[in-house]
């Protein structure tokens, strides 16, 4: 078991200044596979003078040498593909096909996309007799969830990074040890000191005390809506830029008319992905009342090539929860919408057979559900799709918006306008037309309480400046 006493701070590990330990499980085994330290004010309090401390310097540094730095952080992540995957499938439990290709890949694509980004980026711009130029907003606390833990870091340590500001990051406490790999890729790519801080520890002890950091400029926080409240409102208090990335309880639409088949093989795999822990899932499927019994059967179907099982096979497709909080709570949500009347069609709260140890649920598909329902309200995040019944398409639109999130959704229709043209009403961040993929480069956010701001692309690195007006 490795144990870990530092932390990231000043570009050295430097042994942390707060006593406690966090213990890693791994999701499969149950088994304690490292600890590090539960850092909290004094180690935070380091971290953003280190950051501070560097800021004026690297905001003054040109964009080639943003890029040299970068360009060597991107080959580092390049380099460690197989085991940041390994990392993520050993703390998380995401299976290691989907680790290698998404957890691994995914940041490894985003942190190329920065390069070009940051290449083209005009940080000035002529405005009649003004020049406004695009700064650094500073010192960026990053503060990242469990269930793509490098992706949600480098979404954000990335582009805060070519947009000239220091970063302190406090990772999840169930994923730190990717966090750590990070850190040290960072290190390897030779960054001046303090331009990149990693503190682990208690969301409600170093999370809470970096948000309200009187030297943090900006707060970026990817986590759960209740969570995001609390940050927004510390924030507030401080006059500090927050940029909040929440949770979803998004909406495929099945138009009459789509190739219904696909529609609903598409949002299976869309739903079970990374055991059901991503916050962008459909977790919501609405199809037309007429084709109702046939798209459960077709969901039914698909969900059967779905067995749970370890996930360092390479060939598991569904790996355990993060956590026995979270096994709980999803089986929680699928007793409470059975005793609310909605049919089980496959899976359920009961342990998976043949599995005794590890956090694994069975994988779940729920007809009969309608909107009233708390798993048509409230985010789950574990493998369980709900099916809804519409009437017609305004019926459609009201269920698609009846929630308070709004991160993403799907619409399937015979036609690309027919799609086009409902996904315009859907009051959320980003719709796939008939399958659309996903793209690193598009602005990714939500509406409502799914969020404010937006990360990837130009949008996100836009995040991280502030103009100032220059008159002539
Ligand atoms: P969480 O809100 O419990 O924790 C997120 C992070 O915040 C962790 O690092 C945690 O330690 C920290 N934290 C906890 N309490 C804090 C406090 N009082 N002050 C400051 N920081 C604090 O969320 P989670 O359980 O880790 O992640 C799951 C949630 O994240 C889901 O709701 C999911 O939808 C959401 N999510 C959203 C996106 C998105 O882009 N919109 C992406 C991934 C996950």
């Amino acid at each position: 078991m490795q144990q870990h006493a530092d932390q990231y701070i000043g570009g050295a590990w430097r042994p942390s200044l707060d006593g406690g330990a966090i213990e890693v499980v791994d999701p499969a085994t149950e088994t304690v596979i490292a600890t590090v330290p539960a850092g909290a004010a004094a180690d935070i309090d380091a971290a953003v003078a280190a950051a501070r401390a560097a800021a004026r310097g690297w905001a003054a540094t040109g964009r080639e040498e943003r890029l040299a730095a970068l360009t060597r952080l991107r080959d580092g992540l390049a380099a460690a593909q197989a085991e940041i995957a390994a990392t993520v499938t050993a703390e998380l439990g995401s299976p290691i096909g989907f680790a290698t290709a998404v957890q691994a890949g995914l940041p490894l694509a985003v942190a190329s996309s920065y390069l070009e980004i940051l290449a083209g980026y005009a940080f000035e711009e002529r405005v009649g007799n003004s020049v406004v130029h695009a700064e650094p907003v500073g010192v960026v606390a990053a503060i990242t969830p469990w269930n793509y833990p490098l992706h949600q870091i480098v979404a954000k340590v990335v582009p805060a990074l070519a947009a000239g500001c220091t970063v302190v990051l406090k990772p999840a406490e169930d994923t730190p040890l990717v966090a750590r790999l990070f850190a040290r890729i960072v290190d390897e790519a030779g960054f001046p000191a303090g331009v990149f801080n990693l503190v682990t520890g208690a969301g409600t002890v170093a999370g809470a005390a970096l948000a309200a950091h009187p030297d943090v400029d900006l707060v970026s926080f990817t986590g759960s809506t209740a969570v995001g409240r609390t940050v927004a409102e510390t924030a507030g208090r401080g006059i500090k830029r927050v940029a909040l990335e929440l949770g979803g309880k998004s909406a495929n639409v099945v138009l009459p008319g789509a190739d219904l088949a696909r529609a609903v093989n598409v949002n299976v795999a869309n739903v079970f992905a990374n055991s059901g822990q991503t916050c962008s899932a459909w977790t919501r499927l609405l199809v037309h009342q007429d084709q109702y019994e046939e798209a459960v059967e077709l969901a039914a179907k698909a969900a059967a090539k779905y067995t749970p099982g370890d996930p360092t096979d390479p060939a598991t497709r569904l790996g355990p929860l993060v956590n026995a909080r979270q096994l709980e709570r999803v089986r929680g949500y699928i007793r409470g919408a059975l005793d609310q009347g909605a049919r089980l069609v496959t899976g359920g709260p009961d342990r998976p057979d043949g599995l005794e140890r590890g956090h694994y649920v069975r994988p779940t598909v729920l007809a009969d559900v309608t909107a009233d329902m708390t798993v048509a309200q409230e985010e789950i995040f574990g493998p369980v799709l709900s099916i809804l019944a519409y009437r017609d398409e305004e019926h459609a639109l009201e269920l698609a918006n009846g929630t308070q999130y709004g991160l993403a959704g799907g619409v399937w229709a015979a036609d690309q306008d027919t799609a086009v043209a409902f996904a315009l009403r859907m009051d959320t961040g980003q719709v796939d037309i008939n399958g659309g993929r996903f793209n690193p480069r598009a602005p990714f956010g939500g509406h409502k309480s799914s969020g404010i701001g937006r990360e990837l692309g130009t949008h996100g690195l836009a995040e991280y400046l502030h103009t100032k007006s220059l008159q002539f």
